[in-house]
């Protein structure tokens, strides 16, 4: 095994506790000693003066279940993550059971992928993520989306075997591996699921001690019905829950954020073990078909577009739309679309696209999201800066990315998260400090997660460490240029090996 040693450098050590000059000694793929002490000298040394060496950072929330498999994918990896957390938001590449047409269908504006893809159970898709080439250690959640999907196709309705059968692959998916479970009460068929349908398989999760993650049935107007309904289940099921992408979408919700924080602070006080996540930007990012009403997804894509062609239902979409959407029609941008045609259409917001089109904003949405088969991809301006503020630096907020791809244009947290959070939300605006920071990406999701021996600069964990100069660290990646690489990281090391896909060594002396 080889023998490691991290020296002059500033010590992050994610617990949150001020930084300290030190030096990390690493033997294979564990951490044998940390010392603040003058360090002897090592044969194999890297000398990190000028530097900071930190955990390597835990992505809580993405959305890279099939890209994070991929060796020639580094974009997280090159943000210094070395592990992510995948299966967010009711989306997980298995179980297929009788429909994988289906679930590719369901899953695939946000894994954006073509082929096969698929595995038939959360075992199969942890060994291939295990013996894949990908740069980040793979964690899944269960998704309650693919899981209906896969057993009953894209219905809204279900029957009670449907449920069992539901509840017999979560166990299973649970007891192969996963980490937890994951809703995405805005994406049909899932968002047809009440509590009576979703408590069972919270009971499964609590049994196991696994985490229950949450894109809840509203982020705007409802936001703070959504929380409510969310806290009575995991009250009644006794499940430790994580509320996805926290915040108030729309001008006119601002306000709720206080209220929200507020629900979370009282059921804690109540016992319940609940915490939040969010990724360090305004804008946020989805697929144009989460604001249309459930019923008008039912069945699916080829349900969707004859409906969207029928004139009766298309003017009751529109009617649906126009009185809940929670963003201006300048506010959402297309980031994505399947066709060439509409390549072009790429960077224009739902307002640009209607007046090129002379048609209302809503029209051009609907007729964009049926020439496209409701694959468009926006990104939408949500929040408030006052509000994005007061999330990332509440005690109870893991950072994310919640990045996922898109063809086109992805929202630059894909490429960016976490130098973002550090350049810009740490030494520019120095919301909070580098220690707090680093814990909020590191100690902090691992524990959410229940991840033993990850997150912490300490004897016995694991040797994934991030060396980078706080002083540099930054995203260039932008709405226009998404697709850039972070400065400012000078190497990352997974299980005491370096990354060397992503950055050389020469940036360390
Ligand atoms: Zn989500």
């Amino acid at each position: 095994m080889s023998m490691i040693a991290f020296v002059n450098g500033t010590i992050v050590d994610g617990s949150g506790r001020d930084p300290y000059r030190g030096f990390v000694r690493c033997d294979g793929d564990r951490i044998v000693e940390v010392s603040s002490a003058e360090p002897a000298r090592f044969e194999r040394e890297i000398d990190c003066s000028g530097l900071a060496i930190a955990p390597g950072f835990l992505d809580l929330h993405s959305h890279s279940d099939l890209q994070a498999l991929d060796g020639a994918r580094l974009e997280k990896a090159k943000q210094g993550v070395t592990a992510e957390v995948v299966g967010n938001c009711g989306f997980s590449p298995f179980p297929r059971d009788g429909h994988a047409a289906d679930v590719r269908d369901f899953a695939r504006g946000i894994f954006r992928e073509d082929g096969d893809w698929g595995w038939e159970s959360a075992r199969d898709y942890l060994n291939a993520a295990a013996s894949s080439s990908g740069a980040t250690e793979v964690h899944a959640l269960a998704g309650h989306g693919s899981l209906r999907v896969a057993v009953a196709g894209m219905r809204q309705r279900i029957t009670t075997p449907h449920r069992e059968r539901m509840g017999q692959l979560l166990e299973a998916a649970l007891d192969e591996g996963c980490a937890g479970f994951s809703t995405g009460l805005m994406y049909a068929p899932g968002s047809s699921a009440g509590p009576r349908e979703i408590e069972p398989f919270l009971s499964l999760v609590s049994a196991r001690d696994r985490l229950y993650a949450t894109h809840m049935r509203s982020y705007s107007s409802g936001l703070i019905a959504a929380l409510r309904e969310q806290i009575g289940m995991a009250r009644n099921t006794g499940c430790r829950i994580q509320i996805s992408h926290l915040q108030a979408a729309g001008r006119a919700n601002w306000g709720l954020i206080a209220d929200a924080l507020g629900e979370i602070e009282a059921a804690r006080r109540d016992g319940i073990d609940i915490e939040f996540d969010i990724y360090p930007y305004q804008c946020g990012s989805t697929v144009l078909t989460q604001w249309l009403p459930r019923w008008a997804l039912d069945g699916g894509m080829d349900a969707m577009c004859k409906r969207l062609s029928n004139e009766r239902d298309r003017h009751r979409v529109a009617q649906h739309i126009e009185s809940t959407i929670p963003q201006g029609w300048d506010d959402v941008t297309v980031t994505g679309v399947r066709s060439e045609a509409n390549t072009a259409l790429v960077g224009s917001t739902l307002a640009d696209i209607a007046k090129r089109w002379s048609s209302e904003p809503v029209e051009a949405m609907l007729e964009l999201l049926l020439q496209e088969r409701g694959a468009v991809n926006v990104v939408s301006f949500n929040q408030s800066e006052e509000n994005l503020r007061a999330l990332l630096t509440h005690p109870l907020c893991s950072v994310i990315s919640d990045g996922f791809y898109v063809r086109g244009l992805p929202h630059p947290r894909l490429h960016g998260t976490f130098p973002e959070l550090l350049g810009t939300v740490v030494r520019e605006k120095k919301w909070m400090t580098l220690a707090e920071a680093v814990h909020k990406i590191t100690a902090k999701p691992a524990a959410r997660l229940g991840l033993k021996e990850r997150g912490l600069i300490a004897r016995g964990y694991r040797a994934d460490l991030v060396v980078f100069d706080p002083d540099r660290i930054a995203s260039p990646a932008t709405y226009q240029k998404p697709e850039q690489d972070p400065v400012g990281i000078a190497a990352v090391y997974r299980g005491g090996r370096h990354e060397d896909r992503t950055f050389s060594l020469a940036g360390v002396a």
